[in-house]
């Protein structure tokens, strides 16, 4: 199968039908085999329904039903375990993403060699008060990602090789930085393509301005797990030494400066007196709970189960080239 088309939606039966049937012109006009996966992500209104009527009509439409609502991240999870096609491609079910845009993004993966393809929603139709933020958030994940050449990490139209899918991990939030997720797995051919974007036609869009707060969380959460993910102690160890060290030098200062004071016959203030004293407590306390917090770490990370995947690419070993002759 070349192409799967997966679209997570909530609550969108009236783009659905529209949507469904531009997919299916595009793609008999490129002679693509294809499967479109429709993950119903909960919806309350009469989105299954249309999903299993369009299902009825042309069984490459293909649909999962969530019993509640999960958000956009666990279905495009749902999507990616299920997808067969060579090319996947993700969509977004109001008609904003435009299907004319799948063969290009094929060709990019397939010819050009892409992991993945982001969309860029060079001229959006989107009011202001997304589109400045927006902004200011993808110029943060470019920084911390080091993917220095995206515009636009949360565009709902991507395309992967399927691999790339299969070796993620989207869920809570994470599809904004999906991007970072295959670089930190190893897919570190990223390519962008501008594509068409237009306004919401029918219902109302999912998320409110919390995204950006959620979404910057969510980045530092990724960013320390690329980093630190499988040694926290590197983290909480330096930066407890540090602020020990430091409560303690203080405070050695402190008590030697009445000492001397003391014996010089000098004016001296009480240890107690002296807000230094205080200050290096805290540094020292909060110095020690941090290095527990990375011996801690060092144990959870030792009980999970992924701490020692690595994606091979090629191996050379003397079954193989035996084999080979
Ligand atoms: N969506 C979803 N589950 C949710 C919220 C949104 O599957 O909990 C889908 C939604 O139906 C749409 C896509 O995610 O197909 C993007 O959502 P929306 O258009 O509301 O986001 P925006 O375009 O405003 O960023
Ligand atoms: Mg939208």
């Amino acid at each position: 199968m070349d192409i799967s088309v997966i679209i997570p939606l909530y609550n969108e039966a009236e783009s659905l039908p529209e949507l469904v049937a531009w997919i299916e012109r595009v793609m008999s006009e490129n002679n693509f085999t294809y499967e479109v996966l429709m993950i119903d992500d909960g919806s309350t209104d009469k989105s299954w329904e249309v999903i299993e009527s369009l299902h009825a009509k042309n069984a490459s439409v293909r649909g999962v039903s969530f019993r509640r609502n999960y958000g956009k991240s666990p279905a495009l999870n749902v999507g990616f375990t299920r997808a067969q096609g060579d090319v996947v491609i993700t969509m977004d079910a109001d008609l904003q993403d435009s299907p004319d845009e799948i063969p290009e993004l094929y060709r990019m993966i397939t010819e050009d060699g892409y992991d993945l393809v982001s969309g860029w929603k060079k001229k959006r139709y989107d009011p202001l008060s997304k589109t400045l933020p927006t902004k200011l958030f993808n110029a943060t994940a470019r920084r911390v990602s080091g993917i220095h050449n995206l515009h636009d990490f949360n565009c709902g139209l991507k395309a992967y090789r399927r691999e790339v899918v299969k070796h993620i991990e989207v869920y809570g939030d994470m599809h904004r930085y999906i991007p970072y997720l295959a670089k930190n797995a190893g897919y570190s051919r990223i390519g962008e393509k501008v594509v068409h974007h237009q306004a919401r036609k029918y219902g109302t869009t999912k998320f409110g301005l919390d995204r950006f707060v959620n979404g910057y969380l969510d980045l530092m959460t990724l960013w320390f797990q690329s980093k630190f993910g499988v040694k926290p102690m590197h983290f909480f160890g330096l930066l407890g030494s540090l602020m020990f060290i430091i409560g303690f030098i203080a405070v050695v200062i402190v008590g030697a400066s009445k000492l001397y004071n003391m014996y010089a016959g000098n004016p001296y203030i009480l240890v107690t007196d002296s807000p230094y004293f205080f200050l290096s407590l805290t540094f020292m306390i909060l110095g020690t709970q941090l290095f527990l917090t990375g011996f801690l770490g060092e144990l959870v990370i030792r009980h999970a189960p992924d701490r020692n995947h690595y994606e091979i690419e090629a191996e050379l070993n003397g079954e193989t080239s035996e084999a080979k002759k």
